[in-house]
């Protein structure tokens, strides 16, 4: 079948053969205040690299961007730390759950990778650089802000207070963590700053416009923005590509053939190099924690237009 060229074509067929899966898969119930979200939602937006943007469903309803967040601190902690930050934190799919601890202890305190809860903390640490948890939240808030082109990125308190009422695996991953050296603020500084980039609300049409740096050699084309360079631009797609969704990261570049980060909140971000950046929504998960209905509407996506990278 030859590839639809008309996006809004794309993203009407998408979210029309979504529908007939709306309610599929669980929400996250280990963080109460996302246990609550209605699973019956659906929102896809695609902002292209010359500036054009089609949406349907959801894409207006804000929601927890949770893990997504994690790329954005990545390339943040790359640009503050380069080759440095290698040392702390590895680049090799986990084949683990997103939050296991077993791992960080057989591999002496180096997390897996940077998308992984222990190499997130690790990350998000790099970004405080030993400064106040406050300024972080404000420059990472700031961050998505700027990117997103839209002043209406806020963090949710309510989410934030859920997860640090309820974050028990994350404080034991930062402990650990410590244990072995690699955090250099303190552990409750840390998990503050996480558990608030974690807490960011935005809509899938405001996450698109935000990852579109990635598409185009870390040149937000639409802003002029340098976020990073292309080949910081690269790497970050490529672990976007071998670790985005945990351990079912080979399954979606087997399906979807896009890097692509996911987060329990329901979001995906995939990135078509070249073309564009790609959000969707869908609060209902899959075992590995990734949304259910979001990896299958990429990989409609990725069949409609041919995008895939391989
Ligand atoms: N805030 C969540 C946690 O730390 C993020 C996990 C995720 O989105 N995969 O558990």
């Amino acid at each position: 079948m030859p590839a639809i060229e008309d996006l809004d074509e794309v993203v009407r067929i998408v979210a029309h053969e979504m529908s007939a899966h709306l309610g599929e898969g669980r929400v996250a119930d280990y963080i109460p205040a996302l246990a609550r979200v209605d699973p019956r939602q659906f929102g896809i937006s695609i902002v292209t690299t010359d500036g054009r943007v089609a949406s349907a469903g959801d894409a207006k309803t804000p929601f927890s961007v949770q893990s997504v967040s994690k790329v954005f601190t990545l390339a943040l902690a790359i640009n503050r730390l380069d080759e440095a930050l290698w040392n702390r934190v590895g680049r090799e799919p986990s084949g683990s759950r997103f939050n296991s601890i077993v791992q960080l202890e057989q591999e002496k305190g180096i997390p897996r990778n940077p998308f992984i809860n222990a190499g997130a903390l690790v990350v998000t640490d790099a970004v405080i650089a030993g400064g106040k948890p406050s300024e972080a939240i404000t420059d990472i808030a700031g961050f998505m802000r700027r990117l997103a082109m839209d002043e209406d990125v806020s963090i949710d308190p309510e989410v934030a207070a859920s997860e640090a009422d309820t974050g028990f695996r994350n404080a034991s991953l930062a402990y650990f963590l410590r244990s072995f050296d690699n955090l250099q603020s303190p552990v409750e500084e840390v998990l503050e700053v996480y558990f608030n980039q974690c807490a960011l609300r935005m809509t899938c049409r405001q996450l698109a416009r935000a990852g579109l740096f990635l598409a185009q050699d870390g040149l937000d084309p639409l802003n002029q923005i340098q976020v990073t360079s292309p080949q910081r631009t690269r790497r970050i797609n490529a672990i976007m590509m071998t670790c985005g969704h945990y351990d079912a990261s080979g399954d979606f570049a087997f399906k979807v053939g896009l890097p692509g980060k996911s987060g329990v909140g329901g979001g995906i971000l995939a990135i078509a190099p070249r073309r564009a950046s790609i959000a969707v929504w869908s609060p209902g998960l899959c075992e590995a924690g990734n949304s259910l209905v979001g990896a299958m509407a990429l990989q409609r996506l990725a069949a409609l237009t041919g995008w895939s990278v391989f």
